[in-house]
């Protein structure tokens, strides 16, 4: 496929994945990053490997690193952003600024500083957008977070998680003995009209919690969540014996109080028909879920992309302008490599027809309805996958 050049914008997972999925086919991609590094969410996460691997992908990324920084035909502008951006009549014009954003926490990820000179001007034939998620940021929720220093969000977690000695209390550094997770924080929410799952995070905090059972079988850790959202093959088997190590406990607190040691307050209640519960623990986990990244409704509207009503990014294929990964809606790392990895094929498909004709393409796979809560027993696809 000679001549045909790509814009991907973001190098997370997803970026990663479509770019190299291009470029196999001899397409010449510019892939931009606002970050210094590349990896996007996953490149922060820690390994939970207990006795064996526990199969989080977290360490796909590494290699979807090493596979697009050794391909001579991306090339990376890390820490850019696309600044003008323009539509001829068959092309798209843009330039290529510096986004001046560092990584979150000021750490260098693998990958960091293999980037290309920015181009004054550059064309592309198509363009993936893959800028992935944000982090719901809990500070209006009422568990205290940015004001109790032992209640951490799972991401913040993620990186004590990475440090030497592995997970110890903010407040003090020491080793907390009884942890509680609150699942579901900023998702499935209908006040803030957040009616999705987020998809990986009761995954992401099993894995967390068992890989602190794994290094300190005497931690007692709860698990306060609305149901469990199934994932991956060994889910079953998983599930059963996340039952045997941790407390899981079907109900979302209401609110955290802080008490005396630092120490953290929950109030629960567990149906309708139970009083009200108190428990204490030396440090609370915010299971924040995804939310559409910031600057997402300013960057679609300069590519003259319009937004899902979730504010969640679509494709527009007839406009050679093709979405992937969790800019789509809420994925997890393994549904972000398959989507970027779709978006590329329709990509060459798009990129082997005349633009008028694009628009024939089949249409793009939507994301899995588990996004949206559907009542219990009202969802049939099950009976048929
Ligand atoms: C705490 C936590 C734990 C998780 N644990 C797991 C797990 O165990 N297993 C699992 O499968 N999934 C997990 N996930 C989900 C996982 O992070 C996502 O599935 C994955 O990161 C999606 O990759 P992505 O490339 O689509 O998006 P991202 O990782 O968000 O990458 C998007 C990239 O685009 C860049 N970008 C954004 N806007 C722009 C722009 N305008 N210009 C240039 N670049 C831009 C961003 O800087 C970023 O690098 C977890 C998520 C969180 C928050
Ligand atoms: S637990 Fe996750 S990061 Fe660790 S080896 Fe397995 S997939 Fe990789
Ligand atoms: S995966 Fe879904 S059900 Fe589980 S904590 Fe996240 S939003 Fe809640």
């Amino acid at each position: 496929m000679p001549d045909h050049r790509v814009l991907v914008i973001g190098a997370g997972i997803g970026g990663l994945t479509a770019a190299s999925a291009l470029a196999l086919f001899g397409v010449q991609v510019d892939l931009v990053e606002r970050r210094t590094a590349l990896g996007g969410h996953a490149a922060r996460f820690a390994c939970k490997a207990t006795d064996r691997c526990v199969k989080c992908g977290a360490c796909l990324v590494t290699e979807a690193i090493a596979a697009a920084t050794s391909d001579p035909r991306i090339r990376i502008h890390a820490e850019s952003r696309v600044g003008e951006f323009r539509r001829t009549s068959q092309r798209f014009e843009f330039t290529i600024e510096r986004s001046g954003e560092a990584m979150p926490g000021g750490g260098r990820a693998p990958g960091a500083g293999r980037d290309a000179a920015p181009p004054a001007a550059a064309s592309a034939d198509a363009v993936v957008l893959a800028a992935g998620f944000d982090a719901f940021d809990p500070k209006d929720k009422a568990y205290g977070h940015g004001v109790f220093p032992n209640v951490i969000t799972l991401l913040e977690m993620e990186q004590e998680l990475r440090q030497p000695g592995g997970l110890k209390r903010p407040s003090d550094g020491s080793a907390p003995q009884r942890i509680a997770f609150i699942q579901c924080v900023g998702s499935r929410d209908a006040k803030l009209g957040h009616l999705w799952c987020s998809q990986f995070c009761c995954g992401a905090a099993l894995r967390a919690a068992r890989r602190i059972k794994s290094l300190r079988p005497q931690t007692e850790i709860t698990v306060f969540y609305i149901d469990i959202q199934s994932f991956g093959r060994d889910f079953e088997t998983f599930y059963r014996q996340s039952q045997q190590d941790l407390r899981l406990i079907r109900a979302i607190p209401s609110e955290a109080f802080a008490v005396d040691g630092g120490g953290v307050r929950l109030i629960y209640t567990e149906g309708a028909l139970h009083p009200a519960t108190e428990a204490v623990f030396d440090l609370v986990v915010l299971s924040t879920g995804m939310v559409p990244p910031a600057g997402l409704d300013e960057l679609a509207a300069r590519l003259g992309l319009i937004l899902a009503d979730t504010g969640y990014a679509s494709r527009d294929p007839a406009n050679g302008i093709f979405a992937a990964g969790a800019v789509r809606g809420p994925m997890s790392i393994a549904d972000s490599m398959a989507d970027a990895r779709d978006a590329a094929a329709r990509v060459l498909a798009f990129l082997d027809r005349p633009w008028s004709l694009a628009e024939r393409l089949p249409a793009a796979p939507r994301p899995p309805c588990s996004h949206l809560v559907i009542p219990q027993g009202a969802c049939k696809a099950g009976d048929v996958r």
